[in-house]
This record gives C-alpha cells, structure tokens and sequence, in this order.
C-alpha cells in the first residue's frame, strides 16, 4: 500500500484560498473542501500544522495611509478570524483542532508554544497558526516558514491560486513557462513571485523543501503528500 512521503507537514494558505472566485471573504464551500482535505491527510496519519493568510479580509498594504504597524497589525488580526471559521469547519467533520495565536488573545485560542504544538501534533490534532509572526512588516508566509522550521516540518504546502511557479505571470502571458522544480537560489536570483524573500531566505537556509500547488484542482494536496508530481518544488 502507498505511504504518505512526509510525516510532518507546513500547509500554506492563503487568505484569498479561502475566499473562492470573489476575492474577499469566505467562500464556505471551497473551505469545506479544503478542510476535507485536511481530514484525509489526519486519516492517513500526516501530522498537520496550517498557517492562514489574511488578504480575504485585509492586508498591511490596504492600509494607504494609514500606520504601516497598525495596517500590519489589522492584518495578523484578520488571519485570526480566518483560523477560527478554519478550525469551525474542522471540527464539523470531526477532525480535533487547536489554533495557537503568535498575539494573546487567550479567550479564543491557545498562544504559541512550540512544544505544546508539536504535543498537539503528535495526537493527531491539526495545530492552526494564527497571527502571523506576531510582528508587523513580516508575511504569513515567513510566519508559514518560521513555523514549520519550529515544528520540524519536512516539507511546506504553498497552496496557491497559481498552480505552481512561472517565469512570467500566466494570467497575463499565455506563453508562460511553469517550472517542475527550481532551487532557492534560482527563486532569489531571478526574484520569481514564490513566496517573499524574507520567507524564501528562511526555507533556503534552514532547508525545507517547499511544493507549491493550485488549490483549485482538489486533490492536489494528496498528490503532493504522495510525492507525487503537482505544481513546482523548490529546494536547495
Ligand atoms: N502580517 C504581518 N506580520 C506577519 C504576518 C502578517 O504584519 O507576521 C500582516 C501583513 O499586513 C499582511 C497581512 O497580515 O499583509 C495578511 O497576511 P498575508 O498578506 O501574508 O496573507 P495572504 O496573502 O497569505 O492572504
């Protein structure tokens, strides 16, 4: 029988992979479908620690003149928001959860610890980073990269609206190249939108693979566990 390649998995999502074909918000079934896919990963024994983004709410750079601390912070915020209806929809199918926040807010969820995640983890409970990093002028996706550094994760799952890295923007270049595989360096020197460079230089030097992937096809998250061929890998 097929075993899953990783044990420990980083998922990456985006906040606008929550939000469907609008662009804002939740698009409540797509998280259903996401969070069943999650479910079938906890099924099959993956431990899984998720990072969510917040730009189906708002972003740092919304915020046009406004405080660059406040606007980021307004952004960690909205990650929250968007782990609880996560966790909400997890739990609906029965699959344990526990959302710890990078900033207190002890009413709603737990706050980070490393070795309390990790204890989650080892129980077959999907752990929810929420908050991003905790600091202002950072991404979730370092947060995603910090994490799952934390956590020993083998590998992170850039779910993406994309499906995988190209050389120029598909949306607007139909000759545009899809990578199968591509090392950080590559990313850096040829600054390929994959994830930020603080978040890159992250994965490059602590050596965590990343798969990026198109959230759109589901089952794709399956594939990747699998080590099965989906969007691009980069490492080093
Ligand atoms: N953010 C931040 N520090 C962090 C993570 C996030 O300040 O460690 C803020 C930042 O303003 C960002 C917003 O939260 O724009 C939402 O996160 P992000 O844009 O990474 O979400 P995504 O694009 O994945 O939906």
């Amino acid at each position: 029988m097929n075993t899953p390649k990783y044990k420990r998995v980083m998922l990456k999502l985006s906040g606008e992979a929550l939000a469907g074909k609008t662009g804002y918000g939740f698009d409540f079934e797509v998280v259903k479908r996401i969070a069943s896919e999650i479910k079938e990963l906890v099924e099959m024994g993956v431990q899984v620690g998720a990072v969510v983004g917040g730009g189906n709410i708002w972003r740092g750079r919304n915020g046009i003149g406004m405080d660059r601390t406040t606007a980021d912070y307004m952004g960690m915020l909205a990650t929250c928001i968007n782990a609880m209806a996560l966790q909400n929809i997890l739990e609906n199918m029965g699959v344990v959860t526990r959302v710890q926040t990078a900033i207190e807010m002890r009413e709603i969820a737990e706050p980070f610890i490393r070795r309390k995640a990790i204890r989650h983890l080892e129980k077959g409970r999907v752990v929810i980073f929420a908050g991003g990093t905790g600091n202002p002028y950072f991404s979730t996706d370092t947060a995603a990269a910090l994490r799952a550094a934390e956590i020993c994760a083998e590998v992170i799952l850039l779910a993406k609206k994309v499906d995988g890295v190209y050389d120029s923007d598909p949306n607007l270049n139909p000759n545009a190249k899809k990578f199968e595989k591509l090392t950080f360096q590559e990313v850096l020197e040829k600054n390929l939108k994959v994830m930020d460079s603080t978040a890159t230089s992250l994965c490059k030097d602590n050596n965590i693979p990343i798969i990026v992937f198109g959230l759109d096809t589901p089952g794709n998250i399956k594939k990747a566990i699998f080590g099965e061929p989906v969007g691009t890998i980069v490492s080093n």
